[in-house]
């Protein structure tokens, strides 16, 4: 890694960390934000095409400027981005680099990425060498601090490798990438023989894991444990949580940016310092939302007032840590994720994920590996990887709660084991069917 790239991974940290360091305040915290988003501002017209233009319709504040999804997003990609890359260009390179599995090549110096999409949605994103770097400080920062001048082993488990995530390595860390498309138990033989001070992988694949270390043919003791990548289920982190003996840590970050993190008592808390949080609240009692993040750092694809498809739940209590950053209670997968059934009088009715759950994992302690995938307007298949009986009560469970929620009759089908999921996030609960326009 070249001297200059690593330099500025220590600069960065060494802001982060002592100079300023982070915020002690809420009224601290606001007023950074306030600072940096005037610059934002600045930097985006200057910069950036489009939203010079938006932010003169808008008169100047940003308040006004549109609400983008990733649909509108990648409309405009090519005149939003502040390097001056096309869309085309860009997918080719990410349709490339995930072809040939060699993720280094970069579009002048950029490096792009492709994001899952949950609905064959795809979505491209720009990162520059220093946007890597302050990427990088800022992990180390808040999830893995160095304790110690003693290396550091790293396994990383993801779904695509990329230049983001290599360029994590440096003396105090020897990084590992563990290709999610390979065989579980080649991954897994590779880990017992790296054996990993950090783990960070989703939870399906903590799962698996965790499970061997259970069963004894993987025997590994992570200082730390990180999940990242999906919605980590209450389920899951205490089976994790039992193998590795520890609390699991979990990273809240896509495409659009690194998001939250747990704070050592093991709470999400949004990364207020990098973004600026918006909510559409997504109930009459608002309670849960949708965020709309604004970040504050990017410079080469501005995400501003970008609304995700993630449902927040806020915590039940305030977290005792004492930070300024806001909470999460849980994060409710993706907006896929949420049922679409018709009531009595023909209207679609929500039904949260978290109910769908509930309903399903009450019907058996034994129930833990499954998904309810609503196939159309009153269908929904159950797979379980376990034993078929069980799918009998799931079934019931689950109709009880549709039949509690006084909506039209619903199918509900066993499906069998799950499908496979490779190359793809595992939702619990997911929706493959869309409503037509009336
Ligand atoms: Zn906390």
């Amino acid at each position: 890694m070249q001297l200059l790239f690593k330099l500025q991974i220590v600069l960065h940290w060494l802001r982060f960390r002592c100079w300023p360091g982070d915020p002690a305040s809420r009224a601290q915290l606001e007023a950074r934000q306030r600072r940096a988003l005037r610059k934002l501002l600045r930097w985006l017209r200057r910069r950036s095409p489009w939203y010079r233009e938006a932010l003169a319709a808008a008169g100047g504040d940003w308040r006004r400027l549109p609400v983008m999804q990733k649909r509108s997003f990648m409309a405009e990609f090519s005149r939003i981005n502040t390097a001056g890359i096309g869309l085309d260009e860009a997918y080719a390179l990410a349709l490339e680099a995930e072809r040939s599995r060699n993720f280094s090549p970069t579009l002048r110096g950029i490096t792009v990425g492709l994001s899952t999409g949950t609905s064959g949605n795809r979505g491209i994103f720009l990162v520059s060498p220093s946007e890597r770097a302050r990427w990088a400080a800022m992990m180390f920062h808040r999830v893995a601090p160095p304790r110690s001048l003693r290396k550091r082993r790293l396994a990383f488990f993801l779904r695509a490798n990329s230049n983001l995530y290599s360029s994590v390595r440096s003396a105090l860390l020897e990084f590992a990438f563990f290709d999610l498309l390979e065989p579980a138990e080649h991954n897994l033989s590779r880990l017992q023989a790296f054996q990993p001070d950090l783990l960070i992988a989703q939870p399906s694949m903590l799962r698996i894991i965790a499970e061997a270390q259970l069963r004894g043919t993987v025997a590994i003791r992570p200082e730390r444990v990180i999940s990242v990548a999906e919605v980590l289920e209450p389920r899951d982190r205490a089976l994790c949580a039992r193998a590795f003996g520890q609390e699991i840590h979990q990273v809240y970050q896509c495409t659009e940016g690194f998001l939250a993190c747990t704070c050592r008592l093991g709470t999400l808390h949004w990364n207020e310092d990098l973004i600026l949080l918006e909510k559409r609240y997504a109930d009459s009692s608002r309670t849960r939302y949708f965020p709309i993040i604004t970040d504050l750092t990017r410079r080469t694809q501005p995400v501003v007032r970008y609304e995700l498809d993630d449902l927040i739940l806020p915590p039940e209590a305030p977290c005792p840590c004492g930070s300024p950053f806001e909470a999460i209670g849980a994060i409710e997968g993706r907006l896929d994720d949420v049922f679409l059934l018709r009531d009595q009088a023909g209207a679609l009715q929500t039904v949260f994920p978290d109910f769908i759950r509930r309903a399903l994992i009450q019907a058996d302690p034994a129930v833990e590996d499954y998904q309810a995938v609503q196939t159309g307007p009153d269908a929904v298949t159950v797979h379980l990887n376990g034993p078929e009986p069980l799918l009998e009560p799931m079934i019931g469970n689950l109709g009880a709660l549709f039949q509690r929620m006084n909506l039209t009759p619903v199918q509900i089908r066993p499906g069998g084991p799950l499908p496979p999921q490779e190359g793809r996030k595992l939702r619990r609960v997911s929706r493959i069917w869309t409503p037509q326009a009336d």
